[in-house]
């Protein structure tokens, strides 16, 4: 049976507007299967670089890999994780890099180095492609995609608040930064920072996220890495906390959500500095965990899309976590979080857009990673049509999702998500 269901524009709530834009012409790998078919699109990208980089993203390592002798056999390239936390990088593309950024490049390669350093080096590519003209055109592509708003998690530099003004593009979007980005601003600048964003471990794509049990793969030892010590952690966020800015914190594993969550503690009193305290993922977040974290008054900012890493990732997560990836179900019907006011979706850019969010919303792998249409709107979407509106098509027979987008003036006057059955 298939049937129609109207929905506001998409409001992503994690996302990197400027790096994703400086990767207009990038090569996306997002889809691709094979190392044969990688490497096909690669060597065409090579022929138009002409010994210049070549940038692709949405690698994925599950899938295929190059040894370093193989990525040396090639021009300069790197090649981003689609978790972007691991990076491909050959001698050509580090001498490219090396040219605008000097030596600390060579660090660059050392897996620990780049885990602690991730900011910087995305905004070292965000700066090399960065342009009002890109960005322009990356949110035009999102209109067609389903987005109208996405918030911008990783301001680069006082620039891009510039580039944003001069795109008139600062209504769609609200900025996060890092701390030493934050204290680099100007005064006039930092009020337009919505907040502060941390990060406490890695991913699991990466085998960085931060895990209670280890990761199945290699000696078995591996527990992914936690960016801070505990002290370190709790004087950060303390930190944080006296420029009475929101705060988001990326903590995907459960190790990395328990040393949050006892951070959190430890400064509860002063917690309510903050105007929204987030978590970032919290993908294999214990029931446990999320009665605390409502507790303090957390907000968790979730990507429906990850619900695939149960299965993608089932070579280097045990079976619990695979099973306790994205819980959604538990979040709202146990614990009480409620989609829209402290329970908040967005798409890190993995892939942005509609179809890979209703996707795994309405249909995903297991149970309990369901999201109802009604949550979705709540936790995703615009409040009002203002903007246009997004048909959903649902066929709950095959278990698909497509979708038109419709400017505003076609809008419907139902309210948002009214469901028409077709047949
Ligand atoms: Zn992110």
């Amino acid at each position: 049976m298939e049937s129609t269901v109207t929905i506001p524009l998409l409001k992503d709530h994690h996302s990197h507007p400027l790096f994703y834009s400086a990767f207009n012409h990038a090569i996306s790998l997002n889809a691709v299967k094979t190392k044969q078919a990688a490497e096909q699109i690669l060597s065409q990208s090579f022929e138009h670089q002409n010994g210049g980089l070549t940038v692709a993203h949405g690698w994925r390592s599950n899938r295929y890999h190059w040894t370093q002798a193989e990525m040396e056999l090639m021009p300069p390239l790197a090649v981003f994780n689609v978790s972007l936390h691991s990076l491909l990088i050959n001698r050509g593309g580090m001498d490219y890099l090396r040219l605008k950024y000097g030596d600390t490049v060579n660090q660059i390669a050392d897996p620990v180095w780049y885990e602690n350093n991730l900011r910087v080096v995305l905004n070292w590519f965000a700066n090399l492609y960065a342009s009002r003209e890109n960005l322009t055109q990356f949110f035009a592509q999102l209109k067609e995609i389903g987005i109208h708003y996405l918030e911008e998690m990783l301001l680069v530099d006082e620039n891009e608040i510039k580039i944003f003004e001069d795109c008139n593009l600062l209504n769609r979007t609200r900025f996060w930064s890092a701390p030493d980005i934050f204290q680099s601003l100007s005064p006039q600048a930092k009020t337009q920072v919505h907040g502060l964003k941390l990060f406490t471990d890695g991913a699991i794509g990466s085998e960085s996220a931060a895990l209670h049990r280890p990761f199945l793969t290699g000696k078995k030892t591996n527990r992914g890495m936690l960016i801070y010590t505990d002290p370190e952690l709790t004087k950060t966020i303390e930190h944080c906390l006296e420029t009475e800015k929101s705060l988001a914190i990326h903590a995907i594993g459960d190790r990395a959500i328990e040393q949050t969550l006892s951070s959190l503690m430890h400064l509860k009193p002063r917690l309510v500095r903050a105007p929204e305290i987030r978590i970032e993922h919290a993908q294999l977040i214990t029931e446990e965990q999320a009665s605390v974290a409502i507790d303090l008054g957390i907000k968790l900012c979730m990507q429906p899309n990850f619900s695939s890493d149960s299965s993608n990732y089932a070579d280097r997560l045990d079976h619990a976590y695979c099973l306790g990836n994205n819980p959604f179900r538990m979040l709202i019907d146990k614990i009480g979080y409620t989609p829209g006011e402290n329970l908040l979706l967005g798409s890190d850019g993995m892939p942005h857009g509609i179809e890979s969010a209703a996707q795994h919303s309405f249909f995903p792998e297991i149970p309990s990673q369901q999201i109802s249409i009604s949550e979705f709107i709540a936790a995703y979407c615009l409040d009002d049509f203002s903007q246009g509106s997004i048909r959903l098509k649902i066929d709950e027979s095959i278990k698909t999702v497509g979708y038109d987008i419709l400017p505003p003036q076609q809008q419907q006057s139902d309210s948002p998500g009214t469901i028409e059955n077709n047949s």
